[in-house]
């Protein structure tokens, strides 16, 4: 049995070898390191696959949330609304940008934001919503839509952990996440669930104007060549990555459907362990699994960690601290302090090795290992 990782990029890569090495010597024999033509044709296959008009590649998925808040035109001291539990870049770029991030309290059930709690933390000052798709299943955007639609407010969508989700409004209309708000943004580092060997990541929208606004600022805010209009950054897809991803898009709904199958079998060994919470799957929406999180009660979360890493399972707390509770964020004083159920749910998640290379073998040493962890339990109480 192949040791057991978090993700295995390593034999991801080893199945797609050749033609990978092919696309990158031709990049390399081309020397159009910058805005080759793989970057082109990437940003159309990306808009394609998910049904949006505007794909911009940019140089990580920071940037691209980024990116997406500066082409919005907000001004210092407006409040974003976003999540508490969430990973740290989605409220650290809108305190970069000097706006204020105000924090909302997530479901129980899916980690994704609440509904409720972003219309009760609306104020006159409130611009935009930040909605995270959170482990790789969607935040419930109709309802955010709707609220943003009533209040007059941008919604940029973090789809970073969710690319190739499928959001299924109540018409039964589907759409891809990261093309229902106004702005989407997604990553491409190594482990989401399309990885770049490096970094990358890209902005979606409808509107051609603020597509033509988003390309200039992640081009030095140019119009035309060595002519800036508007402050804007650096931040560029490498061919070389769209070159590998042009590739792993190809393979992606593949890929997410592997990450599918051990969810299912991760649940069905699980149902029988009430310590054990599966994954909620919310009605409205698909997951890609992006992580396989449990929320565990009367466990011993460290004891488990421990039993796993006995056995050379790792295992991981996504997250640790929430953001309200991190310490660049102690001179924020806006809105809610108190998020009970983000608080609950940081004591108590663990997230399980979920990848494309996963095999039955290791999928069933896993979950034998974590029954045998709770049989020997009871046992012994
Ligand atoms: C990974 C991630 C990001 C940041 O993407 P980078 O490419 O690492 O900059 C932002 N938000 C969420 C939710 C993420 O998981």
């Amino acid at each position: 049995m192949h040791p057991i990782q978090m993700v295995d990029t390593r034999n991801q890569y080893l199945n797609i070898k050749v033609e990978v090495d092919n696309a990158i010597q031709d990049v390399l024999d081309s020397t159009a390191f910058i805005n080759g033509e793989p970057v082109k044709t990437f940003s159309g296959n990306l808009s394609n696959y998910l049904g949006i008009e505007h794909t911009i590649p940019c140089a990580n998925g920071t940037d691209a949330l980024q990116i997406a808040m500066m082409a919005l035109d907000l001004q210092p001291g407006d409040e974003i609304i976003t999540p508490s539990f969430t990973y740290i870049a989605t409220a650290e770029v809108i305190a970069l940008l000097r706006l204020k991030p105000v924090f909302v309290e997530v479901d129980k059930e899916t980690f994704c934001i609440s509904p409720e709690a972003v219309e009760d933390a609306i104020t006159s000052k409130t611009k935009a919503i930040v909605p995270v798709h959170l482990f790789g299943q969607a935040a419930p955007m109709e309802k955010i839509m709707d609220i943003a639609n009533r209040h007059n407010l941008y919604v940029i969508e973090d789809n970073a952990q969710a690319i190739g989700c499928n959001y299924i409004f109540s018409d039964g209309t589907v759409k891809k996440t990261g093309t229902i708000g106004t702005i989407g943004a997604t990553s491409f580092y190594p482990s989401k669930n399309l990885g770049a060997y490096g970094d990358g990541g890209a902005i979606f929208t409808a509107d051609e104007k603020l597509a033509n606004k988003i390309n200039m600022i992640a081009n030095h805010g140019q119009s035309k060549r060595y002519y800036h209009d508007i402050v804007g950054c650096n931040s560029r897809l490498d061919t070389l990555q769209a070159a590998i991803l042009n590739i792993k898009l190809q393979l992606l709904e593949k890929y997410n459907e592997a990450r599918k199958k051990v969810a299912a079998y991760y649940d069905t060994a699980f149902a029988a362990i009430p310590q054990i919470n599966i994954p909620v799957r919310a009605r409205y929406s698909d997951h890609v699994f992006h992580q396989y999180t449990l929320v565990l009660s009367d466990t011993n979360r460290d004891e488990l960690i421990k039993h796993l890493a006995d056995h050379k399972i790792p295992s991981m707390i996504y997250y640790p601290v929430p953001a309200h509770r991190q310490k660049m964020f102690d001179h924020f004083q806006s809105g809610n302090t108190m998020f009970p159920n983000t608080d609950w749910l940081t004591e108590r998640v663990l997230s399980l090795p979920v990848h494309t290379e996963m095999n039955e073998n290791q999928v069933d040493f896993i979950t034998s290992t974590i029954i045998n962890y709770f049989k020997n339990k009871s046992y012994t109480k």
